[in-house]
């Protein structure tokens, strides 16, 4: 990989992170789902009843720019099964994720992100890292519709995506 792909990786895979921590912030108690990388991006599930607009995007692009400007903690955790049932009470995608994790793992690999923490296996959790990311070099561009499916009942999600600027070239290994 070069250095450029790398950096978009580290820049997409982040921003996935950020966007997570921004809408927490944004809808308290708010049901999470995947996240990740796109092609060219990045994106988060939420369980909202209603996908967000255009205007909601802009305002969650905002407070995005706010977490990396004004965050100080970044950091790697470890769970116990047993503090990550409890970490993520009432996230029943969480739970499953936790579920599966323990089946193999005595841990749960997480970061922590000024208070809030979410599972991620990921090797950049520094505060330099996050440094590194441009809090004006990305937007929320998409919100769309999509379902989980669990035991047969399907829940709804909504999926936010963004864009980082410049558009890195589209990436082969995330999925778009
Ligand atoms: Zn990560
Ligand atoms: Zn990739």
């Amino acid at each position: 990989m070069t250095d450029a792909v790398i950096t978009a990786h580290k820049a997409k895979h982040l921003l996935s992170h950020v966007l997570v921590v921004a809408a927490v912030r944004r809808w308290p108690g708010v049901a999470l789902g995947e996240s990740g990388e796109t092609a060219t991006g990045f994106y988060a599930d939420f369980g909202l009843v209603r996908v967000p607009g255009a205007g909601e995007l802009s305002a969650l692009t905002d407070d995005m720019a706010r977490v990396l400007r004004n965050f100080r903690t970044f950091r790697d955790v470890k769970l116990t099964p047993t503090e990550a049932l409890r970490a993520f009470h009432g996230q029943p995608w969480k739970l499953k994720q936790v579920a599966a994790i323990a089946e193999l793992e005595a841990r749960i690999v997480c970061y922590e992100l000024d208070g809030f923490i979410d599972i991620c296996e990921c090797a950049i959790k520094e505060p330099r890292e996050l440094r590194a990311l441009h809090p004006e070099k990305f937007l929320l561009t998409e919100a769309h519709p999509v379902a989980w499916s669990d035991r047969g009942s399907l829940h709804p999600y909504a999926r936010i995506s963004g864009e980082l600027f410049p558009a890195p070239p589209p990436c082969e290994c995330c999925s778009p």
